[in-house]
């Protein structure tokens, strides 16, 4: 360990592996504190040290190493030096180091990562002799050096050193690189650096210490490159944490064929079967076993060459599963039959894995059922409850990889990224075809339904990023010939070129030649109750942790349905109520000209003749809600759009009237509605003629429909409704509504809850006085957003929010998640001054944020009684209810 001779007051900015250990990922990132773990488990990791995202903000705001840091590296690395017995870039016998990012959230291939720094053209010759004179490893470990280092810290551009590098291999006749000897790597090396001097006009720094100094800045700075941006985005990764460096002794995987690297994980990250899955490839260093650019083979055939190591490293394998009690995913690599450990975290995984995973640790008393709650989440079972393929009709099957990401993706094949992000602006569905992916794909593989790649195993970049994600991807399709050049691939004699449809299976690696028609998940057919739980593994899985989740949560969940067949899939998805019925959605298809004859009353006889036609429509349509959620809440919305909404569009009643005209016609019925939508048309319809105001406005609208719930809640045992006044912004209107409401109400013997939506600002305002006349309020965000930004939804989102989202003025739309800190404090202050008001007040939210996993934690939170969401999000609002409870539980328990 480091003696060091700071002084107190300045900041310790690096740490040795020995000081550090898992619980320090904010500080150490999640690279260092597990090599710190690691090796205070007593595994063998090479010897290093780390340096903090304290410096790192430092370094990103300034500019500069924070004072203090430079002194603080050049301890520890002497210290590393005293260790190893070797000088860092010494000419006789020189250490090694990489120079390795590591934030606090997994980033896979994000940011950068430098290898062999210490090499210089003196060095290199003591390397060679420290390998027993090994000439070409030490001239390949230096064109190593300067390939990443010119490129990651100088920004040369990559493709030059890699087309330096395809010459040599055509001038050697080689496909491979083992294929270039020392003397064709020392004349690559020679090209390399005059890359290097062309690029940044300065020659390839020959002092060891400068090397370590800009490659950590470099480091530093990748936290910010455009991918890392972008990857964090896409993830909710905060943008200001910024990365760790790890600075370790290079162990050398490219000394021979007793040599290699390798990743791997505990259990299989797709389907969570205990086994050996991972790829291991001999006579290669750090990044070739992902790049794709040899064919790795499976880690059990390692067990054929090196018995020892292999061995080694399965015991070490299951010990860190034991210790991190999860699946873990590691870095390894064998220099010449000595077994060094290079990396290692809880893995990501496929949600179906998340979950069959859990309960296993379960069942094997690893960790209970609230632990195994909280390590799956509602985005994952979004993911279970997609479609599969349906291959009744036997579709032609063009190959097979490796199922990396499950899920049934049908789009166009495309062979770019840009390619793939122009087309999806337009519409279309494409999958990104790609020899292997690179971070400069990210864009692409985001636009794109799903990817397929023909290199690479379940663990390349493809695959990792794809996972993360939750996006389809095949990898490793090796019979596939991919022709960027040519937009289209070859195989088993099809041509697929750039724009044919295909169909990528995620989940068995299977692809298939045009549009595959797509079925239910087995987790939804478990839901409809078509399937048994004890049907499959993951059925099995997801029904514990949604039973346990069931059994403790506080928030109910609702349902938004209009007909009797949503109502019904909902309640067998575990809805407990109707917290949300559009009656619009009733006043639609052949019902139509009712209302319209509605509009066009000229006398209250007219209007009242309509309404009298309504009614018993309106009233049936209930009962068959009614009934199937008997004994359950049903909340009825008052009609909200305005009107002119259930009118033809303006521009059609033009044309059909001037071309009655023209040919002498009478336009009559036309006319009348052209006049109609004339008079009713609104600047800003979203703020018009809308809501409680059309209940105040046009006589016996409300009255009509209340009058439909009471007659039908009258005829339907169990029947629990609930009246809801839309837009309401004053205690006035309510009371209004809620008196006209109540004489009918009084005609029959039903009881009749009449409440309100929050959807208005002053509407939260003024909580307090509209508590007066109201049973519950049930928070409609999608308004209140609208409202509280003052954003026109449907005029925002494609004209600026991009521009929002890049500049970080919200890390994701304001609709999807709700915004805790504005929209959110306008509920929270509904919540508590309707509560105070009126003690006995229920509060729910219906509209899209009562399905979407931050929200419903915000919602527990704020102490909802419900939530109510489309009825396929039921499961994910329970999921997430009982994980919002949980989570509380944790935090209480640690204060
Ligand atoms: P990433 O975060 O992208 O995985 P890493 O820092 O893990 O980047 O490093 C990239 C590759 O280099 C990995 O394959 C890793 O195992 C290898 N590597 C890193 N440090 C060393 C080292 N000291 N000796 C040998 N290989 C290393
Ligand atoms: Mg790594
Ligand atoms: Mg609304």
């Amino acid at each position: 360990m480091a003696q060091s001779t700071m002084e107190a007051s300045v900041e310790k900015f690096v740490y040795d592996f020995e000081e550090g250990n898992r619980d320090l990922k904010d500080l150490l990132g999640g690279k260092g504190a597990n090599l710190a773990e690691m090796t205070n488990l007593g595994l063998p990791v090479p010897p290093g040290f780390t340096i903090t995202t304290d410096a790192c903000r430092e370094f990103l705001k300034t500019g500069r190493p924070p004072e203090g840091m430079d002194p603080q590296v050049g301890e520890h690395l002497a210290a590393l030096e005293a260790k190893m017995g070797r000088r860092l870039g010494d000419q006789h016998d020189p250490l090694l180091v990489s120079v390795r990012s590591g934030a606090k959230f997994s980033m896979p291939g994000m940011m950068e990562t430098v290898l062999n720094v210490g090499l210089t053209d003196r060095s290199v010759d003591g390397l060679a002799a420290q390998a027993g004179g090994d000439e070409r490893f030490a001239w390949d470990s230096y064109r190593r050096l300067i390939q990443m280092f010119g490129k990651t810290v100088c920004d040369v551009p990559g493709e030059e050193f890699e087309h330096a590098l395809d010459d040599a291999k055509r001038a050697a006749k080689t496909k491979d690189d083992l294929g270039l000897d020392a003397a064709a790597l020392k004349a690559l090396v020679r090209t390399y650096k005059e890359l290097f001097r062309e690029h940044t006009g300065r020659d390839f720094p020959q002092d060891p210490r400068e090397q370590l100094d800009l490659a950590v800045s470099a480091v530093f700075r990748s936290w910010n490159a455009d991918r890392a941006v972008l990857y964090r985005r896409q993830e909710r990764i905060p943008t200001d944490l910024g990365t760790a460096v790890n600075v370790v002794a290079m162990v050398f995987g490219n000394l021979g064929a007793d040599s290699g690297t390798g990743v791997a994980f505990t259990r299989d990250p797709a389907t969570g079967e205990p086994g050996v899955y991972g790829d291991y490839l001999a006579n290669a260093q750090g990044e070739d076993v992902v790049a794709g650019i040899r064919n790795t083979i499976p880690l059990q055939e390692l067990a054929g060459k090196d018995q020892k190591s292999y061995d080694e490293l399965l015991k070490i394998m299951a010990k860190l599963e034991e210790h991190y009690r999860d699946l873990c995913d590691i870095e390894f690599t064998i220099e010449r039959g000595k077994l060094w450990m290079l990396q290692t975290r809880v893995g990501k995984r496929t949600a179906a894995a998340a979950f069959v995973i859990a309960t296993q640790l379960v069942d094997e008393g690893v960790i209970d059922l609230d632990e195994a709650l909280r390590r799956v989440n509602g985005a994952q079972l979004a993911q279970l409850m997609f479609p599969t393929f349906d291959l009744s009709q036997e579709p032609e099957q063009l190959t097979r990889g490796v199922g990396a990401s499950p899920g049934a993706a049908v789009g166009k094949a495309v062979f770019d990224a840009k390619h793939a992000v122009a087309m999806a602006k337009e519409g279309e569905q494409v999958i990104l075809v790609r020899r292997e992916t690179n971070p400069d794909d990210l864009p692409g593989m985001i636009a794109a339904q799903g990817i397929l790649t023909s290199r690479g195993g379940k663990t390349s970049h493809a695959a990792v990023v794809a996972r993360g994600m939750g996006k389809t991807c095949v990898c490793g399709a090796d019979d596939l010939d991919v022709n960027l050049h040519k937009g289209q691939f070859t195989v088993d004699g099809h041509v697929v070129s750039e724009g044919d449809v295909i169909s990528v299976d995620g989940t068995t690696g299977r692809v298939y030649l045009g549009e595959v028609p797509v079925q239910p998940s087995p987790v939804v057919q478990y839901f409809e109750g078509t399937l048994d739980a004890e049907a499959d593994p993951l059925v099995s899985a997801v029904h514990r942790i949604l039973t346990h989740a069931d059994g403790g949560r506080r928030l109910r969940v609702r349902t938004n349905a209009d007909t009797g067949e949503d109502a019904a899939r909902a309640r067998r998805f575990g809805a407990q109520g109707i917290g949300l019925c559009r009656t619009e959605h009733m006043f639609l298809g052949e019902r139509r000209s009712l209302v319209e004859r509605l509009i066009l009353a000229r006398t209250a006889e007219d209007r009242d003749a309509a309404l009298e036609e309504l009614l018993p429509l309106q009233r049936a349509d209930f009962v068959e809600l009614f009934r199937e959620m008997r004994d359950l809440p049903v909340t009825v919305r008052l009609i909200d759009p305005p009107l002119h909404e259930f009118l033809p569009p303006l521009e059609d009643l033009a044309v059909k009237v001037a071309v009655a005209e023209e040919r002498g016609q009478d336009p009559g019925h036309d006319k009348d509605l052209l006049d109609a939508v004339r008079r009713m048309h609104e600047e800003n319809p979203m703020l018009g003629l809308r809501g409680v105001r059309l209940g105040l406005v046009i006589p016996g609208l409300f009255a009509m429909q209340v009058r439909a719930i009471v007659e039908a809640a009258a005829q339907v045992d169990g029947a629990h409704p609930e009246i809801m006044v839309p837009l309401v912004g004053a205690v006035q209107e309510l009371e209004t509504i809620r008196a006209e409401a109540e004489k009918i109400i009084g005609e029959h013997d039903v009881d009749v809850k009449i409440g309100t939506m929050i959807e208005v600002p002053r509407a939260a305002l003024t909580a307090g006085d509209i508590a007066q006349a109201a049973d519950f309020f049930s928070f409609g965000t999608n308004d209140l957003t609208q409202m509280g930004w003052g954003f026109s939804r449907d005029d925002v989102e494609g004209a600026f929010f991009w521009r929002y989202l890049e500049l970080g003025i919200f890390g994701v739309s304001p609709f999807e998640s709700i915004d805790r800190d504005g929209v959110g404090r306008l509920v929270r202050i509904a919540v508590d001054e309707g509560r105070a008001a009126r003690p006995e007040l229920h509060f729910g939210v219906c509209g899209e944020h009562g399905g979407d996993p931050e929200s419903v934690h915000f919602f527990h939170e704020v102490g909802l009684d419900y939530v109510s969401c489309s009825p396929f999000r039921v499961p994910v609002a329970r999921l997430e209810a009982g994980r919002a409870a949980v989570a509380e539980q944790s935090t209480s328990d640690t204060r």
